[in-house]
């Protein structure tokens, strides 16, 4: 189908300037390259105000060689994570619509010149299987993910979410919020974007320097760094205002890509008035095909990575935080406590993969056992082991509380007036619809230790709202 949308908004930027200077960015590393004790204990006490990092101050966190101060740190993040996002965390789940792919990302399996990968780009009946399987387990969000090709052109993009959208569950449940990872599009393809009622867009630098940008995009449209650079100004352009930045970390030097991320994030603030949404960091994983996937320039080993998302809360402590990688137990609670505020469950990364997974319980059940954790292991692991409020909420985006318009105080009283309440709501009718009882007994009694934090009257207007949930009413937020 073809789709079509106006413009809404119109700004001046050249989008033949980078807005990352290399030169500038080392000399800020370079500068703070040893950094003293002091110097770290201002930032970590100018941090926990909670209203952000500049460069330097990054740097500095980046470059601490104090083992307590690195522990300090790692408080300060948790310290943040706890003001601002309390103990909820956001679940979701990947759906791989098509792995057609015209670019060749040398870290990447669907890349075009792996002649190996079996390439399906999945036909609208496919998604709505793809869709179905992720709502029994009680997934509400999705992340699209489309390779670069004419295949995925913005309306075959707009057709596939409109069928996701589309499918019901036995419990007349649907996904109530569908984010995309697709190349970048000119603005007005942004703008028929916009008409599919997607959550957030994303695209990820990979890296912003620019020389390695060069050597990893071998082939296709990827290579154009600018245009990929500028891609989330052309997003909200055309008036796509949440949208999430990203770096694959393991490409270059993870202190510049940190530090370019939040130079982007800032860019965007300073031409639209609004941050990113969510940053993403993922850690490159072995990839079919793919030798530097397998031996990362930069590898990122489990200190660097913690030191990453702990600088990252720091910086920039109201932007959403993914953690999309599959990690350890123990990695994914650490993180998830210094700041990860959405991390996908029970993911599978190639177009069809959830429809195979049904026949493969049947056939292989022991080589799928213990791999790929369901959604009510990951959700009893998040009660049991961080006491965190799994949340299916899509409030703000349906209620058109988009971009980040406020900060500070009222943000966090936002946040108690809406977002724990709705965590608990969104909490109860996935334990109502899809839980085991074992899940669904701690669960509830979750449920009852968040109510008792609460003043009187909320948690009155709370228990009113779980009464109606489990008398069968379905999609209640404040
Ligand atoms: N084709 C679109 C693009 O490149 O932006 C979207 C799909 S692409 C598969 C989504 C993301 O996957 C990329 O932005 C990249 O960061 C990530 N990715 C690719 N290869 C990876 C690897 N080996 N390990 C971890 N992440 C990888
Ligand atoms: Fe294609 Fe994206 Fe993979 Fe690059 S990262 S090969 S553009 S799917």
């Amino acid at each position: 189908m073809s789709h079509h949308a106006p413009l809404t908004k119109q700004r001046d930027y050249d989008v033949n300037h980078s807005f990352i200077n290399d030169d500038a960015i080392w000399n800020i590393i370079n500068a703070c390259a040893q950094p003293s004790r002091d110097q770290v204990q201002q930032v970590l006490a100018k941090a926990r105000l909670c209203e952000g990092l500049d460069l330097s101050d990054a740097a500095i966190l980046l470059q601490n060689t104090e083992a307590d101060l690195t522990q300090e740190l790692f408080a300060v993040a948790r310290e943040i994570k706890q003001k601002i996002y309390g103990n909820r965390i956001v679940l979701f789940a990947p759906l791989y619509v098509s792995n057609h792919c015209a670019n060749s990302c040398s870290y990447c399996a669907f890349a075009a010149d792996n002649h190996q990968l079996k390439r399906r780009t999945l036909k609208l009946d496919e998604i709505r299987e793809e869709t179905k399987v992720l709502e029994r387990m009680g997934h509400k969000r999705i992340l699209a993910v489309y390779g670069e090709h004419p295949r995925n052109n913005v309306n075959a993009i707009v057709d596939s979410i409109q069928a996701m959208y589309a499918v019901r569950d036995e419990h007349g449940g649907e996904i109530r919020r569908i984010n995309v990872n697709a190349a970048p599009m000119d603005s007005s393809d942004f703008a028929i974007l916009k008409t599919a009622k997607i959550g957030t867009y994303q695209c990820f630098q990979e890296t912003y320097h620019r020389d390695t940008y060069q050597q990893v995009h071998k082939k296709g449209k990827k290579k154009d760094y600018l245009y990929r650079l500028y891609a989330m100004h052309r997003a909200m352009e055309a008036g796509i205002d949440d949208v999430g930045i990203g770096a694959l970390f393991g490409l270059y030097d993870h202190r510049f890509d940190l530090l370019a991320l939040l130079t982007h994030a800032q860019q965007l603030e300073q031409d639209w008035g609004c941050g990113p949404h969510t940053i993403s960091f993922p850690r490159i994983e072995p990839a079919q095909g793919s030798d530097i996937s397998e031996n990362p320039p930069y590898a990122i080993d489990d200190d660097r990575f913690r030191l990453i998302v702990a600088v990252l809360r720091l910086a920039v402590p109201y932007t959403g935080l993914i953690l999309s990688t599959r990690e350890t137990p123990e990695m994914r609670r650490e993180l998830i406590n210094m700041g990860v505020s959405q991390i996908s469950a029970s993911s599978r990364t190639y177009p069809g993969a959830y429809v195979d997974s049904l026949v493969e319980q049947v056939d292989k059940q022991q080589f799928s056992l213990g791999d790929h954790r369901t959604m009510d292991e990951v959700v009893q692991d998040l009660v049991d082991n961080l006491e965190s409020v799994p949340s299916f909420c899509t409030g703000c985006y349906r209620k058109g509380r988009t971009g980040d318009h406020f900060m500070g105080l009222a943000k966090q009283q936002f946040i108690g007036k809406f977002c724990q309440p709705n965590a608990l709501i969104t909490f109860r009718e996935y334990l109502n619809d899809f839980a085991n009882e074992q899940t669904k007994a701690k669960g509830n009694a979750l449920i009852e230790r968040e109510l008792a934090k609460m003043s009187p009257a909320r948690a009155k207007n709370v228990r009113g709202c779980l009464a109606r949930t489990d008398a069968g009413e379905r999609d209640i937020y404040l």
